[in-house]
């Protein structure tokens, strides 16, 4: 275990999309029901693990571009959550998160580079069974456990009830148009609330089962009408740029276009003949957007394999 703390222990953190959201009622402690599924895609953070210098005493996380006490990054409360359930007694690390998701963009960066810490120190300590990970992504965050193990996740509940769906057949392009407006998840959902345009349980559950039908055959993304996103209005209420974002996504060619999460990112999908390349020509169609178009695809577990620095990525250990 030394060993490998000493070499460096690398992940990536795949950022979701949500393919559909559906929002219900809020609850007693003021968390909607809602369902959705989580897509992880090959936009993402990377993270290193390895012993903190020599002389450190304390865990130390250094994630430049999120503002704020490093203590307070999702990361760092990750860490030491799993050294507290696990009495995992490691030296100092310095856990290094590139960051390449863009911030409170409703593409789940905080909650993803988490459940890449848990799969870190996991991995380092060889303590952490799957169902203890499970339970610590959880108090974590609703978005914790679906990023545990990336892939494709109908999510109930509040997001925390999770059923496994099957990866898409194919590729699954994706054109991703960041803002440059940050949205907080809390500040949406106040304001959908305020529209009161929540769905019932009823409602919520023929979702789930339409959404079941179609995925559950590996199809690259529903119909367009279970494509919908419910704080899409509200989103576009407190960030009325995402509207023309929305058009730019169209008029670069994308089959289906979408809001992702609380937004403002907004997502371009291309479902049909060869989806990547068409998302490179819309990229190419889009030289002076700031921030810069990314390009992305669907990924599934293997996307979150942990190596050891130096080694190929492709050689998970
Ligand atoms: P969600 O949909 O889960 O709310 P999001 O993509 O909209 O996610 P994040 O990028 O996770 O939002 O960031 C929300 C806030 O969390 C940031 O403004 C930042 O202050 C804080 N934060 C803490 N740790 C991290 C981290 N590792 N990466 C990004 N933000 C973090």
């Amino acid at each position: 275990m030394r060993e490998e703390l000493e070499i460096g222990l690398c992940t990536r953190a795949a950022a979701k999309i949500n393919l559909g959201l559906f929002v219900g009622p809020a609850r007693a402690d003021g968390m909607h029901e809602l369902v959705s599924v989580m897509q992880s895609i090959s936009l993402a953070d990377e993270l290193t693990l390895e012993l903190a210098p020599a002389g450190s005493s304390q865990d130390v996380v250094v994630c430049p571009g999120v503002p704020g006490p490093a203590a307070h990054n999702l990361a760092a409360r990750a860490l030491s959550l799993f050294r507290g359930a696990t009495g995992w007694d490691a030296p100092a690390l310095r856990l290094s998160i590139d960051k390449r998701i863009p911030l409170a963009a409703g593409l789940a960066g905080g909650s993803t580079d988490a459940a890449g810490t848990l799969r870190l120190a996991a991995h380092a300590s060889g303590l952490g069974e799957h169902t203890l990970l499970e339970r610590l992504a959880g108090e974590l965050g609703a978005d914790v456990p679906a990023a545990l193990t990336p892939g494709r996740w109908l999510a109930g509940g509040v997001g925390e009830r999770l059923e496994p769906l099957p990866n898409p057949i194919g590729s699954l392009g994706l054109l991703v148009l960041p803002v440059a407006h940050e949205l907080s998840t809390a500040a949406v959902y106040a304001h959908a609330d305020s529209l009161q345009t929540v769905r019932s349980q009823r409602e919520l559950e023929d979702k789930r089962r339409a959404l079941v039908t179609v995925l559950s055959l590996g199809t690259p993304a529903p119909s367009s009408d279970l494509l919908t996103n419910d704080l899409q209005r509200a989103a576009v209420d407190l960030c009325p740029e995402i509207k023309k974002v929305l058009r730019q996504a169209a008029d670069s060619g994308a089959d289906e276009v979408l809001l992702s999460g609380s937004g403002p990112t907004v997502i371009g999908l291309f479902l049909r003949a060869n989806p990547l390349a068409r998302v490179a020509r819309a990229i190419a169609g889009l030289p002076e957007r700031v921030p810069e178009p990314i390009a992305a695809e669907a990924v599934g577990g293997e996307f979150g394999a942990v190596w050891r620095r130096g080694a190929s990525q492709s050689i998970g250990i």
